[in-house]
């Protein structure tokens, strides 16, 4: 039989998100725009629909707009013509007008006529068998779909059954942790950041991938080959027999260098001159605590516990979380565990928590302030930590905290349920370790004032990253900005170690920056008393801190603190340390380093 001919090869270049080469055939994921039904429409709900509809178009509009005009600053004034082509059809009066008018007049829902439209011109597009005829088909596509999740109020795709490497436009948090590196060889998506969740995902499970890859969903087809290369960030659609035999080359090479490194997973994380620090490791779902047992961690630093909740399609019992929570806690056998209580909003939705669509999610009913607000899911949560607590030690991190009332009000809200599970006679710990993350810039300035009143503080810095330096953390076109070594990063780190310290309570990080081997140094020299890391990249780490003398650290550190650009802490790091001390993790964050005489 013959096999059809390949495409042509493309290289599309993204961020480099998790490392490892896969090279498979392509899978897309499929929009979730394919299932949109036929619903009758109320005499009343027609001007509603209809000015739901004009959103949609409005917020499909604003999001090409920003793609053309980043696409033109990073890409090339051509590449960015195909947007220009996308807007003009979201002002076609053949589709827009027409669907608009349809609504009134067969009073259908605005999604199901605007597919039916949009489909007829394609198919007359399609018709015409004609190269440039069938790219307008893919731009008409690609818009359409994009309406349609507008109009839907959802980024959710489904995910391909077969073995291969997922390419598509978006991957959301709640399909990247049901991922499975058995059947997903590695992904690469348009859109997304190094701290997308989807991007922390692929790391803890060791699946290749690459983020803000442009255009990649409209240049793949299923059953394409790609090659998704982890380390430089790079997507290659096709390649020829000679770079296929580079890429198996590079994947061998990477799985010999993994096996090395797996030796040290009984190895200390202990720096030159003796410092010891404890070294956690950062899990999503239960089923990960074998992995990290493997990798030698000292314990769960951070386990998000949104993801577990994502995996159900309701919110997991009283009863199936004491399972969960005891079970990871009579595993660890005295040693830390530290939970988080639930952290939605932003991009981690499940559908069933009802979460309001917000126009800015990273700003609004996140963390803290859903749980506070939303009793019963808090309640059911504290209760089974407190009864798993007579498993082992847990400690309880509360997320987004952004004043002292939310701490106070968890606190009362621990003693109160304590005080019922007596009543009922039900064993648990009734004073479990309380933690404060500080991810936001006020609990930066007011970090003694909870020091003083809980047990210990954790720096996320992914999200304080973000709100400090206002660059959203997903944002592919901005990552340059998005830098562990912005001395304004530096400064709030180290003043947070320094109040915890004043109030004699230990301060960890439990951010992507505790592995990024630039940041490693400088957050250790501040006097960080834990991390917690990606299991994946925890022989990496060690081996880092195993290069380190702690001395220099502190000194560094001092000295960084004392820089105005991330440029200069940058050359004071190469100039004291070199290049060469930090092996794969250098190779991870380096790859989406900045450019030669970029940014300073
Ligand atoms: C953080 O913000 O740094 C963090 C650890 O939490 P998440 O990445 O889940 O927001
Ligand atoms: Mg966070």
């Amino acid at each position: 039989m013959k096999t059809p001919d390949p495409g042509p090869t493309r290289v599309i270049q993204g961020i480099a998100a998790s490392p490892g080469i896969a090279v498979g055939k392509v899978r897309l994921l499929h929009e979730v725009a394919a299932a949109v039904e036929e619903r009758e429409l109320a005499v009343a709900e027609v001007e509603g629909e209809i000015a739901a509809f004009r959103e949609a178009i409005e917020a499909a509009r604003r999001e090409i707009t920003a793609l053309r005009d980043s696409t033109r600053i990073d890409v090339g004034e051509d590449e960015a013509r195909i947007f220009d082509v996308q807007l003009q059809v979201l002002v076609d009066p053949m589709l827009v007008d027409r669907t608009a008018e349809a609504v009134r007049a067969e009073r259908r829902n605005a999604a199901f006529l605007f597919r039916r439209h949009a489909l007829e011109v394609i198919e007359t597009l399609e018709a015409l068998a004609d190269d440039h005829f069938s790219e307008r088909a893919a731009d008409l596509h690609d818009v359409e779909a994009r309406v349609l999740r507008h109009l839907a109020g959802t980024d959710e795709v489904r995910l391909p059954e077969k073995t291969g490497v997922l390419l598509g436009r978006q991957l959301t948090p709640s399909e990247a942790v049901r991922l499975d590196p058995g059947r997903v060889l590695g992904f690469a998506t348009e859109r997304g950041g190094v701290t997308s969740h989807a991007s922390i995902m692929a790391r803890a499970r060791g699946i290749p991938a690459v983020v803000g890859a442009r255009r990649l969903a409209s240049l793949a087809h299923d059953g394409d080959t790609v090659a998704v290369d982890g380390f430089a960030g790079r997507v290659t659609l096709n390649p020829g027999p000679a770079e296929m035999e580079r890429f198996r080359k590079r994947r061998r090479a990477f799985v010999r260098l993994q096996r090395r490194r797996e030796r040290l997973a009984a190895a200390e994380p202990v720096t030159r001159d003796g410092h010891r620090v404890v070294l956690g490791a950062n899990m999503e779902i239960p089923e990960e605590i074998d992995y990290i047992e493997s990798r030698g961690a000292d314990g769960v630093g951070l386990f998000r516990t949104e993801f577990f909740f994502m995996l159900h399609q309701r919110v997991p019992t009283e009863e199936e979380q004491v399972a969960v929570y005891g079970d990871i806690a009579r595993r660890l056998a005295g040693r830390e565990l530290v939970v988080r209580v639930l952290d939605v909003g932003g991009d981690k939705v499940a559908s069933y928590l009802h979460l309001a669509r917000e126009r800015n999610p990273y700003l609004g009913m996140r963390g803290i302030r859903y749980l506070l607000s939303h009793r019963d899911v808090f309640r059911t949560q504290l209760r089974a930590l407190l009864r798993a607590g007579t498993e082992g030690p847990i400690s309880i991190l509360l997320p987004m905290v952004h004043a002292v009332d939310e701490l106070e009000e968890t606190r009362a809200l621990i003693a109160e349920v304590s005080a019922e599970l007596s009543r009922e006679g039900k064993p648990h710990d009734p004073h479990p370790r309380l933690g404060v993350m500080v991810e936001v810039p006020s609990a930066v300035f007011l970090a003694e004032e909870f020091a003083r009143r809980c047990d210990f503080l954790s720096v996320g810095s992914n999200d304080l990253m973000q709100y400090l330096l206002a660059v959203d953390r997903d944002h592919e076109a901005l990552r340059e900005l998005y830098d562990p070594l912005h001395p304004a990063v530096l400064r709030a780190v180290e003043r947070v170690v320094r109040a915890g310290h004043r109030e004699g309570k230990p301060v960890s990080l439990c951010g992507e920056m505790g592995s990024d081997p630039r940041a490693l140094p400088l957050i250790l020299g501040m006097g960080l008393d834990r991390l917690s890391v990606s299991p994946y990249l925890l022989p990496e780490v060690k081996q880092t801190l195993r290069a380190l003398r702690y001395d220099d650290c502190r000194e560094l550190a001092q000295d960084a603190l004392t820089l105005a650009t991330a440029g200069e802490v940058r050359a004071l790091l190469e100039e004291r340390l070199g290049t060469d001390y930090s092996g794969v993790l250098r190779l991870v964050h380096e790859s989406n380093g900045r450019r030669e005489g970029g940014r300073k």
